[in-house]
């Protein structure tokens, strides 16, 4: 399932040929992905030039000339191909190697541009909607979202404010997308490993008697952006694998230290111990008792 670095990866491959394109054509080839398609949207959409592309979350948003959103979501399996006028890959940062069933080309977006933009979606979890910009914020989508971790709200004091008093492991706690949002399995046991912390430990005792970040919550802070920031540019470097392994993954998994060890030594230096795995709330956590403490 493409975690946030993944749809970031998605979004920088758009946006070169999306932005500043005007949408020529709608072609929707069923009436629905996870949820129908909101109605007229390819009266809503064509004719109409793209002026944003941006991310929240593991949300795509497209500002449209005249004040909508197009919300994309690529659920489990969802993908953009992007190809020329002739029906060709525009290779390079998008290029994608996996075989393509043309059966799962839900939606295409003719560009007036050279290219044309097909969304592909095998196991249709993904969704689209269409809103006016103004009502984003408090729509069912976003109105319980919790803080971007890549964006300016992110900070030690804000975490330590969502995880005071919280009995909830800090696993559970960071996969909490009302807390934070975006954060899935892999990027969590990733970013606790490096950060040292033990997964099972209540999420408020990283926060000091007083209400202010400990250094430890303050590590994992740093931590978490640093990871998903690493994890955008190993995810930017080729999309191949992304597409090829699960759907899932750029590069960045040949730099797991945790997610998917079992049984292996552990990574950090002078540690020794042996990454093991155990079940929290229905999933693999990935972690070293040695040294996350
Ligand atoms: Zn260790």
């Amino acid at each position: 399932m493409p975690e946030l670095p993944e749809v970031d990866t998605v979004r920088r491959g758009l946006t070169p040929v999306m932005v500043g394109a005007t949408i020529a054509k709608v072609t929707l080839n069923r009436p629905d992905l996870r949820f129908p398609l909101p109605g007229r949207f390819i009266a809503r959409l064509e004719g109409r030039r793209v002026e944003a592309l941006s991310r929240r979350a593991k949300y795509l948003l497209a500002d449209i000339e005249g004040g909508e959103v197009l919300i994309m979501h690529l659920g489990m399996s969802g993908r953009f191909i992007v190809e020329d006028r002739r029906g060709q890959h525009v290779p390079g940062e998008f290029e994608q190697q996996i075989e393509r069933l043309t059966a799962h080309d839900h939606v295409v977006f003719d560009l007036s541009g050279p290219a044309k933009v097909t969304y592909n979606d095998v196991r249709r979890f993904g969704f689209m909607d269409l809103m006016p910009r103004a009502e984003l914020a408090d729509s069912a989508h976003f109105k319980s979202m919790g803080i971007e971790p890549l964006g300016n709200e992110m900070s030690s004091d804000v975490l330590a404010k969502l995880f005071a008093g919280r009995k909830a492991p800090l696993k559970a706690a960071l996969l909490d997308q009302r807390l934070i949002a975006g954060l899935g399995n892999i990027y969590v046991c990733e970013a606790l490993h490096r950060a040292g912390l033990r997964p099972e430990r209540a999420a408020g005792s990283i926060v000091s008697a007083n209400g202010e970040p400990s250094e430890e919550l303050a590590r994992l802070s740093e931590t978490i952006i640093a990871v998903l920031q690493e994890a955008i540019e190993a995810g930017g470097s080729t999309l191949r694998d992304f597409a090829h392994a699960d759907g899932s993954l750029g590069y960045f998994q040949h730099r797991f230290q945790a997610y998917g060890r079992e049984d292996q030594p552990c990574l950090r230096a002078g540690c020794g111990g042996t990454i093991e795995r155990i079940v929290q709330s229905g999933r693999s956590t990935f972690y070293c008792s040695r040294c996350q403490g």
